[in-house]
């Protein structure tokens, strides 16, 4: 079979020689009891930088060994580039969301010999899941592979954004010391409303890392927590987004991008928050509105943006979320960390041997499958396709 893989560029220095850490902590499950990935076999020690071309998710050696033909390419926006060329005969697109290849329906109607489309992390929004299901392509991910990772960056992105520290780091890096420039816009965040717009994996996990720090939590989902769980963490559930946002100093962002969620945070949604709260959003890009959030972050009625999440990606170099006042923003980054890239380069790898084998793939995993949504798909999407506008990554130049 032939597996097409678009993995990000390497580092601009080529590939390091060593990891800054000797060993990766090794953890036995997640926290609901589902298992860490368990392929049969691993050709790379955990650790190592596997999401970019040179890594290549150490899949090289078993699909080679097994008689696959295997390309890896990060040539996949504009007219011509590699993965174009390729998904016309290709079987198997592996692809990440930090670094998408935009599955777009046009070439779903291409790739004549597809049956899966396979994300390396978490997140599907990139394959047009209406146009899998039409044309009976699966999709499936790596649930759960990233989430805690997700949600370490949302804490580090809310008390990084509320106690100011990007701008008291650029003061100290200028050479400065001016106290009341580095705190005029500091705050504690003990006390306040925090709250989750979706609980799920990330949603619940940045909610129990932030409960040490004295803060009231909130959560809105289309599925309820059990109610344990809401009385352990003292969590006020919301019927609406917008009774959310009309209390929380900050909002983080937590559920998938489908047709439900996309624009969400319009500038309707944004004048409803609470004046100066702040945002931050690990979801998706396309869930806050582009525009919209430049406005609110000019006028005040946001005193903060931070998030990893951009559309396209990846983003524009004139992108107006790299210039706009007080954001946090970094490159598509939280679910791709070391420790994370060995979690779901293991879960691709158990994917394809369950592929080749006829083995089903775990539930946990599916998006669509036969032509619907199945598994994780069936309870976090809801049908339709997200890609459009995807074109603009082109734009992005090195
Ligand atoms: P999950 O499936 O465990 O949780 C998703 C939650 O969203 C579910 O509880 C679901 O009920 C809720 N939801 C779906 N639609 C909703 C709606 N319209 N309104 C309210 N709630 C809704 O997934 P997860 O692991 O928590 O990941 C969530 C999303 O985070 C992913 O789909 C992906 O887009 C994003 N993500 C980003 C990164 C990153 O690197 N930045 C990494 C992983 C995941």
């Amino acid at each position: 079979m032939k597996v097409l893989c678009i993995l990000y560029d390497d580092p601009k220095e080529g590939m390091p020689k060593n990891s800054p850490l000797k060993n990766l902590p090794k953890l036995d499950k997640y926290p609901d009891g589902m298992t860490m990935p368990s392929p049969k076999g691993r050709d790379f020690i955990p650790g190592q930088l596997l999401g970019c071309v040179s890594g290549e998710l150490g899949l090289r050696k078993f699909l080679e060994e097994n008689g696959h033909e295997f390309i890896v390419t990060n040539s996949k926006d504009g007219e011509g580039c590699e993965a174009d060329k390729h998904i016309v005969d290709a079987d198997i697109v592996i692809s990440q969301p930090f670094f998408p290849y935009y599955l777009t329906r046009q070439r779903i109607k291409i790739a004549k010999n597809l049956k899966m489309a396979i994300t390396a992390g978490i997140g599907s929004d990139h394959v047009d899941l209406q146009a899998a299901i039409e044309n009976n392509i699966d999709v499936v991910e790596v649930t759960f592979c990233n989430s805690r990772s997700v949600a370490e960056h949302i804490v580090m992105m809310i008390l990084s954004m509320i106690r100011d520290y990007h701008n008291q780091h650029r003061i100290v890096n200028e050479g400065g010391w001016n106290i009341a420039d580095a705190v005029k816009r500091s705050y504690d965040v003990e006390g306040m409303h925090i709250g989750t717009v979706a609980a799920g994996r990330i949603g619940l996990d940045a909610l129990r890392k932030m409960k040490p720090f004295d803060v009231h939590l909130h959560y809105f989902d289309r599925h309820r927590l059990p109610k344990n769980v809401e009385k352990d963490l003292n969590l006020t559930f919301h019927e609406s987004v917008e009774s959310l946002v009309e209390i929380c100093d900050v909002v983080t962002i937590n559920c998938p991008l489908h047709p439900e969620t996309e624009n969400l945070f319009d500038e309707k949604l944004i004048s409803k928050m609470k004046k100066g709260a702040y945002i931050v959003n690990t979801a998706r890009g396309k869930i806050c509105n582009r525009e919209a959030v430049v406005e609110a972050l000019k006028s005040g009625q946001l005193s903060g943006y931070a998030g990893d999440v951009w559309f396209p990606q990846p983003a524009p170099n004139d992108h107006i979320w790299r210039t706009m006042p007080n954001h946090g923003m970094t490159p598509h980054t939280s679910g791709t960390s070391l420790s994370a890239q060995a979690r779901y380069a293991d879960g691709v790898r158990e994917i394809l041997e369950c592929f080749f084998e006829g083995s089903p793939i775990r539930n946990e995993y599916l998006i669509v499958q036969n032509g619907k949504l199945a598994g994780m798909g069936a309870h976090s999407y809801s049908k339709g396709s997200s890609t459009s506008g995807f074109e603009e990554a082109a734009n992005y130049k090195k």
